[in-house]
């Protein structure tokens, strides 16, 4: 079944929590202030004001304002990163002590955002799940203290996206009552190997291929959503890449999804617009510019990851004519997708 011209924005928020097993320190500390005082603020009044919702898949422990009890997480010990997984997390103190790492005032703007914004899960706390060293327990805790903490701020759980974007336990993600996921992003021409890829992303956006198409599919009772395209960061190399080039790469991928219908998945990080601010940031609002304009000229449509699994249970339960189990058995929609996500 083919999806008419659909663009699905979804944002890994994650402060200090996304990188501090690789790179912590000042610069860490330092960018995810910035996220929290200046990134995120400006990204939704961007969002808001071209009436765009997205999905914002934020990091469980960074949600509240303080450091829950987190003695129920079975401990993950990764080749590359020795220590204690909350070694470097403030244990004591709040937002306003810790702002790098906690960000309850952000998820409650995020909240009160209109258009509607999706809020949905980066994990509880950034343990990359497909990598040696990661246990079921671990997982299944995870997805249990996402769960626990969207009871406490009367969340769905609906949208979840890994770290790193490593997939896997998705039983257990389903388990949880999670609904859907984002799957890693389909490239714009396919390679034999992953170095091969990894040399397609750098060709891709240095000469701003049309990037791919994706549609919603169903694995292990989820709905699987494909990236598209993600908008990397301008640190390194990268910041060679001239934003005209990035900018003509994300118009192309609105392009080709008004003409040929189907999902244009863009994600990236907010906290990657802080390299070279505001020269992505810049990026970013011309976009969001360009996909309001064509939303108000009802070209295309732009829906949470949320609403796209909605619709796409809808669709399967109307094809086979009886209910399928899709997701965990409550789940199950058949009433058409609204507001509410
Ligand atoms: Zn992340």
């Amino acid at each position: 079944m083919m999806t008419q011209p659909t663009v699905v924005i979804s944002l890994d928020l994650e402060l200090s929590w996304g990188s501090f097993d690789h790179a912590y320190g000042e610069n860490l500390l330092k960018m995810a202030r910035w996220t929290h005082d200046i990134g995120v603020p400006n990204l939704l009044n961007h969002l808001t004001r071209n009436g765009v919702p997205a999905s914002w898949a934020i990091v469980g422990a960074m949600m509240r304002s303080s450091l829950p009890d987190v003695s129920g997480l079975p401990e993950v010990r990764y080749p590359h990163f020795k220590k204690s997984w909350f070694d470097y997390v403030p244990k004591n103190g709040d937002e306003s002590a810790h702002p790098e790492w906690f960000g309850a005032s952000l998820v409650k703007m995020i909240r009160n955002a209109l258009p509607r914004q999706e809020v949905g899960f980066h994990s509880f706390s950034h343990v990359p799940f497909g990598w040696p060293g990661m246990t079921r327990e671990r997982a299944v805790a995870e997805f249990s203290y996402c769960a626990q903490i969207a009871k406490e701020f009367a969340l769905p759980t609906t949208c979840f996206v890994f770290p790193r974007n490593s997939v896997a336990f998705l039983r257990e993600l389903r388990d949880a009552g999670f609904t859907c996921f984002r799957e890693v992003d389909e490239m714009p021409i396919r390679f034999a190997s992953r170095t091969l890829a990894s040399m397609g992303a750098v060709l891709a956006d240095f000469t701003g291929l049309t990037p791919r198409m994706v549609d919603a599919s169903l694995k292990e009772g989820l709905v699987s959503i494909p990236g598209s395209l993600m908008v990397r960061y301008a640190a390194g190399w990268r910041k060679y890449i001239p934003d005209s080039n990035r900018l003509r790469r994300l118009k192309k991928g609105l392009e080709r999804v008004r003409q040929t219908g189907g999902i244009f998945h863009v994600w990236f990080h907010p906290e990657n617009l802080y390299a070279e601010w505001p020269r992505l940031e810049n990026v970013v609002a011309h976009f969001l510019e360009e996909l309001g304009a064509m939303v108000r000229n009802r070209d295309v449509r732009c829906l949470t990851m949320g609403q796209v699994a909605t619709e796409f249970q809808t669709k399967a339960a109307e094809q086979f004519g009886s209910p399928v189990a899709v997701g965990s058995m409550d789940s199950w929609v058949v009433s058409i997708p609204s507001e509410s996500d």
